[in-house]
């Protein structure tokens, strides 16, 4: 039996990256899922590949609209519930960085970005995890974030709400860890570093081709993703789907699983690495 049959998965932003290939490993795996997204044609893309992957049509669920919104929100666990029957596991995967209307960066970026980016990063988690509680206590179910490694230690000037987002997100992950274990909820989250998918279109403004060389060249250079190559988001996907099966990572809970390749291993000093000796 595959590891998730009987599994009903809710995956926010799977309408592309990393929660389009989370739907396609769940359900390949046995899960039922809803799949959703504000953009209609992407989302159709994610029913494709999941037909294509011979999923039944009946165990796809599609909400389109923006998780920011309550109504969106609620016809996720509400058409979850009509067409499931229960709510297993929620990925709460949509984020973004949401680019400053002036291209501001660090301290200087307007309060507009900072309440959007609160919004989609932070808050729709929040009231994603109020809404879907009762179910998963029911089902004795999972939820897993989507951070990041933007979260900290290290400063991000170029994206700094963002990464505020992210920290504040990964503190609420330990949180709802503890308030939500006496219901037998499981809550932690796993923390990427650079993942080839369209994060960098969004949130740098880059074209396909431009971010395409740039997920490139950072899993080239050794000091930016030791590891040698930059993720893709099915491996990411794998890591969700670990903290999301109760019989591989029970004992888990309110933790952050880092997957970045090393990057946030690697200090500014150590990509002198010996030739730094030389230089003094
Ligand atoms: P993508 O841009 O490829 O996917 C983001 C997904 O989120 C899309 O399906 C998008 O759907 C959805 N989304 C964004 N805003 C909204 C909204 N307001 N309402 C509903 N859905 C929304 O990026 P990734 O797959 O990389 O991002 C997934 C997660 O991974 C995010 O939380 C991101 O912060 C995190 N992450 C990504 C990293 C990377 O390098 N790629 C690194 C670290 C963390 P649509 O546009 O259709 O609304």
């Amino acid at each position: 039996m595959a590891r998730f049959t009987d599994k009903v998965a809710i995956i926010t932003g799977s309408s592309n990256g990393i929660g389009q290939a989370t739907a396609v490993l769940f359900a390949s795996e046995g899960a039922k899922v809803t799949i959703t997204g504000r953009n209609a044609e992407r989302l159709e893309v994610t029913k494709k590949l999941l037909l294509d992957a011979h999923i039944p049509d009946n165990h796809i669920n599609v909400v389109v609209g923006d998780i920011t919104q309550e109504s969106v929100q609620e016809a996720l666990i509400k058409t979850t519930l009509e067409k499931f029957g229960k709510i297993d596991i929620l990925v709460n995967n949509a984020g973004a960085g949401i680019p400053d209307p002036q291209g501001k960066t660090g301290v200087n970026q307007s309060m507009s970005t900072y309440h959007k980016t609160f919004e989609l990063n932070v808050q729709s988690v929040l009231e994603m995890t109020q809404k879907a509680r009762p179910h998963l206590a029911k089902s004795q179910g999972e939820i897993v974030n989507i951070s990041s490694i933007g979260a900290g230690p290290a400063a991000q000037v170029a994206n700094p709400y963002y990464s505020i987002a992210k920290a504040a997100l990964d503190q609420y992950t330990r949180t709802a860890a503890i308030d939500l274990a006496p219901e037998n909820i499981r809550v932690n989250s796993v923390s990427p570093g650079a993942v080839a998918t369209g994060f960098s279109t969004v949130s740098r403004g880059l074209n396909e081709q431009k971010s395409k060389a740039m997920y490139e060249y950072l899993g080239s250079q050794k000091e930016c993703i030791p590891r040698g190559f930059c993720a893709g988001p099915e491996d990411i996907a794998k890591v969700i789907a670990f903290l999301a099966d109760r019989n591989a990572s029970n004992y888990i809970i309110g933790q952050t699983i880092v997957a970045d390749g090393g990057t946030s291993l690697i200090l500014g000093a150590h990509a002198h690495g010996a030739r730094m000796v030389e230089a003094i």
